[in-house]
């Protein structure tokens, strides 16, 4: 949809600046700088995040021909960019929303707004799957659910649009007003309230009456009757929409499941709706994938579609993969894994993250399946796509499908097409691909797995699974706690607590962390390099080399004259100024840091030169998660101040202060001062008794496979010394990982129970170097079977006990030959 600039300027009330050709059209809404395709027909939010603003990338989009954008101010860079046409707002998010809300009121057509803790994703894919031959229709992109993704999607409504589906999420109270301002559905469909996001609402109800906020214009509402919160919040938010709450148990409810019956691969559903009876059948068994088909069904019969129609796309339900993997593949290639729907609006944000994890040489390939039809034309579609590929900066692309490979002609020189992902995997090999950054994304019948199987290291080996999504859940749990204005240090020492430092970091800066704190010099050399421009806090920054140290602007603690005296006197050969430091205080950890009677004499130091200026001062806690120790952590923080009101009474310049870590973040936040320092919080390991802070999510996994099963008579035994004995005929698998992969031998003889296919299975005999046997005689699996070690079933509480050690001490000893895989939900 094209809107003159003139008219974009009037509703978002800015006046258009004088150079401006009021008639100019334009058709994209850019918010960020990596994805501009079209110069000339975008305009640029500068949007301001908690740790980014899009001011600062203005005269970058500028010098590659954007000259229109909306902004708060003009920055300084953009004095000389004359003929830029930018539009002055108080706030330039809001103006994007009300840019959003004008383009809604423009279309009367079904409206369907989807929220909920879970399922959200797949009840919109699959209404899109259900409907799409009946409707054009208009949907979010992958999960573009919040402030700024919902106002984006709804730009994307055009006039052949029939219909549109969209998705609501919220992470804090008071964000759903505005996301009903600008969807308007009229449609509503509730999936599920869990606790899943613990976030910033303070009970289930509360953030159940703010998702309801959603429902207000609606016609209709659909959710599960059988939910108490969702009902209740439904009745009391008196809406005057008619209501299909469905139910399992109350054949009142205007949908009634008379019967689920489960077979191997599909569920049978039998309801009754307004006193008809009818049955459908869904080729999935979990209770979610259930849940969510109802929802769909609901809808197919309030739109009144025959009961032939909707029973036999029902059944045709295709799975909706929203993961985002992030491997490591042959020959130094990195694979991402985009199982998402293949289409033109699903490619956008997959290119994104792509360009994202581009680092230095590695040139770029996409490997992608014909695309979802829409409402283009193919020979259109294709010319989009590979435009957009290649303003991505694709060096190669490998299509595969018969569509694509008709329209080959569009794409870059040494491109390869082939009909069918088999003809692809017998006419390539692992060896086509070499240093590469490699996008697979492909629709599900062309089974792209295969491919992103051939292109990973090895296949079948032990993985460090890293969840990104409970990452950022964690941090946000923890964020909750804390007044907005105070900074969170994310401590990613010793490789993020083992989960790799990179894309944790990468992952944290987006969230709007305030720094990153990391062990040694050189893995913050490492994020600077990978492109981390947030701040770096170095702990031991003892090093020979501080002329990186002051280049790539990583900030040290310091605990000690001699090391402050140090980097003062290699910052005056540099000709160092300003430079920020951490002053580290020692108030009873007794490890490292100044002590009160050193006070006069580090403000001495500190006054008498130019290199340095502290930044922050900082003490660590001893007891923080010790209830019974109380007494000493409340002399330390009381130390703390004093020594920190001593020193800031002798510098102009505000110093900011921290203390708190995961542990004391819980217990003591009216110590929050400007900062905190998170660390095994964030990883998901609670650190109080009783398992407190309630609603943390498991971030790593380590998981292997079945490489072997034997069965053998009662009396055997297993294993170095014969110290594991089968009590009984026993079946004993042997998994790939040993005591070099970080297997403390404690944990062989039963030491440690392992998960499989539901069951925890006991190790039997000792552990060796690079594998362990597991008694699996009390499980159903097969060599293959996935075998989780710690992660969502096993708590790695359950191993640092065994082992009487902590769960830190889990974490970091799983060694680095173990491959760290990333992915999103
Ligand atoms: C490790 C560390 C933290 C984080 O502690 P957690 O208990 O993991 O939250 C904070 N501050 C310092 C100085 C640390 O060394």
């Amino acid at each position: 949809m094209n809107y003159k600039i003139s008219r974009i300027a009037e509703t978002i009330h800015a006046s258009l600046p004088s150079p401006a050709d009021p008639d100019h059209e334009i058709s994209i809404l850019l918010t960020d700088s990596r994805s501009l395709t079209y110069p000339d027909q975008s305009i640029f939010f500068a949007i301001r995040t908690r740790n980014n603003d899009g001011h600062r990338y203005m005269r970058d989009l500028y010098d590659r021909g954007v000259r229109h954008f909306v902004a708060r101010h003009i920055p300084d860079d953009m004095a000389s960019a004359t003929d830029a046409v930018i539009l002055l707002v108080p706030s330039v998010t809001r103006a994007l929303q009300d840019l959003a809300r004008a383009h809604r009121s423009r279309f009367d057509i079904p409206v369907v707004g989807i929220t909920g803790s879970r399922g959200k994703t797949t009840v919109k894919e699959w209404l899109y799957q259900l409907l799409s031959s009946d409707y054009s229709i208009v949907r979010s992109p992958r999960s573009y659910n919040s402030q700024i993704g919902v106002p984006l999607s709804i730009w994307e409504l055009d006039t052949d649009t029939t219909m549109a589906i969209f998705e609501a999420g919220i992470s804090l109270p008071d964000e759903m007003t505005a996301l009903q301002g600008i969807i308007k559905p009229n449609i509503g469909i509730i999936t599920n309230i869990g606790p899943e996001h613990a976030d910033g609402f303070t009970s289930l109800r509360t953030k159940c009456d703010e998702k309801v906020i959603l429902m207000r214009d609606c016609d209709v509402i659909i959710y599960n009757g059988d939910d108490r919160v969702i009902s209740e919040a439904v009745s009391e938010a008196c809406i005057p929409a008619k209501e299909i709450a469905w139910s399992t148990r109350d054949s009142d409810r205007p949908l009634f499941i008379s019967a689920i019956r489960r077979h191997r691969e599909t569920t049978d559903i039998d309801f009754s709706y307004l006193r008809t009876d009818g049955s459908v059948t869904i080729p999935f068994t979990s209770d979610a994938d259930i849940q969510n088909a109802i929802h769909c069904l609901a809808l197919m019969l309030y739109l009144n579609r025959p009961a032939d129609i909707t029973a036999s796309r029902i059944s045709q339900l295709a799975p909706v993969a929203t993961r985002m993997e992030v491997k490591e593949g042959v020959n130094d290639c990195l694979v991402i894994y985009d199982a998402y729907t293949s289409d033109l609006n699903s490619l956008q944000p997959a290119l994104d993250f792509l360009n994202r994890r581009r680092t230095g040489r590695r040139s770029v390939t996409a490997i992608i399946s014909d695309v979802m039809h829409e409402t283009l034309e193919p020979q259109r579609l294709y010319r989009e796509v590979a435009r957009l590929l290649t303003q991505r900066g694709v060096d190669r692309v490998i299509g595969v499908g018969e569509e694509i490979s008709a329209n080959s002609r569009y794409f870059p020189a040494d491109s390869r097409f082939f009909p069918s992902t088999s003809v692809m995997l017998s006419e390539m090999s692992a060896d086509d691909f070499d240093r590469e950054l490699v996008l697979v994304k492909g629709a599900s019948r062309f089974h792209f797995e295969m491919i992103a199987e051939m292109l990973e290291a090895r296949q079948h080996e032990t993985v460090l699974e890293v969840n990104l999504d409970a990452l950022v859940s964690n941090f946000n749990l923890y964020r909750s706690m804390l007044r907005p204005t105070t900074g969170i240090i994310c401590m990613v020492k010793a490789s993020g607590y083992g989960a790799g430092s990179y894309e944790l970091a990468k992952t944290l800066q987006a969230q709007g962390a305030a720094y990153m704190a990391v062990a040694v010099l050189d893995e913050g050399v490492e994020l600077r390099e990978a492109g981390i421009t947030m701040p770096v806090m170095v702990m031991n920054p003892h090093v020979a080399n501080y002329k990186t140290m002051f280049a790539y602007r990583l900030e040290p603690e310091v605990y000690s004259f001699g090391i402050l005296r140090e980097i003062i006197r290699e910052g005056e050969k540099c000709g160092i100024t300003d430079f920020p430091v951490h002053i580290k205080l020692d108030t009873g950890m007794h490890r490292l840091g100044f002590i009160p009677e050193e006070i006069p004499e580090l403000i001495d130091l500190l006054r008498r030169q130019k290199v340095v200026r502290p930044h922050s001062l900082f003490s660590h806690l001893a007891t923080a998660d010790c209830p019974h120790l109380n007494s000493y952590t409340e002399g330390q923080l009381k130390l703390f101040d004093s020594m920190c009101a001593q020193i800031q009474s002798a510098f102009s310049h505000y110093i900011m202060r921290h203390i708190l870590n995961s542990a004391g973040i819980a217990r003591y936040p009216s110590h929050q001062y400007d900062m905190v320092r998170l660390g095994i919080g964030l990883y998901g390991v609670a650190t109080l008794p009783g398992g407190e802070p309630a609603g943390l999510r498991t971030v790593s996994s380590l998981r292997t496979v079945i490489i072997s099963i034997r069965e053998w008579p009662a009396g055997t035994t297993i294993g170095y010394g014969c110290r594991g004995v089968c009590t009984r005929r026993s079946r004993i698998a042997t998994i790939p990982v040993g005591y070099a992969d970080g297997i403390d031998r404690h944990l062989g003889n039963g030491g440690m129970r392992v998960w499989i296919n539901g069951h925890r299975c006991p190790s039997i005999g000792n552990i060796c170097m690079d594998a362990c046997m597991i008694d699996v005689t009390d499980a159903d699996c097969q060599v293959g079977d996935r075998v989780e070690i710690f992660g969502d079933n096993v708590p790695v509480e359950d191993l640092s006990d065994v082992l009487d050690t902590i769960p830190y001490e889990m974490l970091t000893s799983v060694s680095t030959r173990v491959k760290r895989i990333y992915y999103r939900e």
